[in-house]
């Protein structure tokens, strides 16, 4: 069964959420909608206060290349356009709106039937996309439709479409693809159609089963849709390694996929992409696993955006009282948060929940040069090396190792026997050669 070729581990999956069904998170009595829920520039408000908004209103336009549109996830009146605390003690731009109704802006289909027929070309599909504000829901939040319109010098063929859901612990993606199977095969057809390719391939890991089983009955009609089940290894998700699982295809240091002749697009993302052309639905609202071996209901969740994650919370049982950690995303590559205080985002995907025992570290102590973090590094890199490296602050070393190319996986720190920290020693050296490279390039 195929796989990408180097490194890799093999955590435990601990997929409590599984097979449960996606439940709507209630709409709150207010929302607090972010500006800044992309990768560039967060988008300039277009409203003020005391103005009334429905559902699926545009209230920040993109502002510049590099920035998505905002829109409003539910009707109401704006409250005030202020700053809010981010989960990392940040402050950032953002709209409030207190909640009246639930009034959705005329012209968006909310009759839940699969729409399958399409008629428009590339270019107005992309604009569709461009205008929903949609950004990739794997994570990284890079805007979709830039994604879709690769440099000319690359001719794109595949489409990949990211099934893994890797991390430990998220399933929601999995149960999307049960629930929503259909649309995201709808979705799937949309996005060759942008990209004026004939060919997308569904990578899926062989632990999800009925999945696999599901897609390839509703492709059996779709001759250029291929359903690939890959065996089950982390961090198969990250794009490099997906598309050399894939195709075999490698993606070299610095080089973008489309290098290679390929687009990849999350499953959540090319979900919001149906919605988008099918039902003129702007990206209102993100699917999330709430979960944790002490939670009472763990669960998969559609959150309107802008809803409060402690609100979102309450549904899975509420914050056990042992919690020693709360993460944003999955285990090994997720961000320890401050609070669950904070507004759901296009970023949101997961939020984990360890009892105190689990959420320790153990006490660090010296390398003792086994080499199992370069095993297990799936970039190639000497994670050992990087992560001294950081912690020295030598810079230029740190660049010249390929710090850059460090997808954070954590599969590096996993494996150490010494229980070293590598994984943040390397992301804060990568963080640090990223803005000195920057501040060299606009010299
Ligand atoms: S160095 Fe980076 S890419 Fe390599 S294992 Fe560690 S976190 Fe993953
Ligand atoms: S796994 Fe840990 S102990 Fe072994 S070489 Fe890497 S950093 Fe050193």
């Amino acid at each position: 069964m195929k796989t990408f070729k180097i490194g890799g581990i093999h955590p435990q999956d601990n997929k409590l959420s599984k097979s449960v069904r996606i439940e709507n998170i209630p709409i709150p009595e207010q929302v607090i909608i972010p500006l800044d829920q992309h990768i560039g520039a967060p988008s300039t408000p277009i409203v003020a206060v005391g103005d009334k908004v429905k559902v699926g209103q545009l209230i920040g336009k993109a502002s510049g290349f590099m920035s998505a549109n905002t829109h409003s996830s539910v009707s109401g009146t704006i409250s005030k356009i202020d700053t809010y605390i981010d989960s990392f003690g940040y402050k950032k731009p953002a709209v409030y709106i207190n909640v009246e109704g639930d009034e959705w802006l005329e012209g968006i289909d909310t009759s839940n039937q699969l729409v399958p027929n399409y008629a428009l070309s590339s270019k107005e599909i992309i604009q569709k996309i461009t205008d929903a504000g949609i950004v990739g829901l794997g994570g990284a939040c890079f805007p979709t439709h830039i994604k879709l319109c690769p440099p000319p010098n690359c001719k794109i063929d595949t489409l990949i479409i990211n099934a893994v859901e890797c991390e430990p612990y998220l399933t929601h993606n999995h149960q999307l693809m049960i629930e929503k199977g259909e649309e995201i095969i709808v979705g799937i057809s949309i996005l060759m159609k942008a990209l004026e390719v004939d060919k997308a391939i569904i990578g899926i890991e062989n632990n999800k089963a009925d999945a696999i089983e599901y897609l390839e009955k509703i492709t059996r009609l779709h001759e250029n849709i291929e359903v690939l089940p890959l065996k089950t290894k982390y961090p198969q998700g990250g794009e490099k390694q997906l598309i050399q699982a894939c195709t075999n295809r490698e993606v070299k240091s610095g080089a973008i996929p489309a290098s290679v002749g390929v687009v990849v697009q999350n499953v959540a993302t090319v979900f919001a992409v149906y919605e988008a052309v099918q039902l003129n639905k702007p990206l209102i609202d993100v699917f999330v696993t709430i979960t944790g071996p002490e939670l009472l209901h763990p669960g998969n969740f559609k959150i309107r955006i802008g809803t409060s994650l402690s609100d979102a919370l309450k549904m899975a049982g509420g914050t056990p009282e042992n919690t020693g950690k709360i993460i944003g995303g999955g285990p090994m590559m997720g961000r320890a948060f401050l609070t669950t205080d904070i507004p759901a985002t296009k970023r949101s995907s997961g939020l984990l929940l360890l009892p105190e025992k689990q959420a320790k570290r153990l006490e660090p102590s010296t390398c003792i040069r086994c080499g199992k973090c370069v095993y297990a590094c799936p970039m190639g890199l000497e994670p050992f090396l990087l992560g001294r490296l950081s912690e020295l602050k030598i810079w230029d070393k740190l660049e010249e190792s390929h710090v850059t190319d460090c997808i954070e996986c954590g599969s590096c720190m996993f494996t150490c026997p010494s229980h070293r920290p590598i994984l943040d020693y390397v992301r804060m050296g990568k963080s640090e050669v990223m803005s000195i490279i920057k501040s060299r390039v606009t010299k």
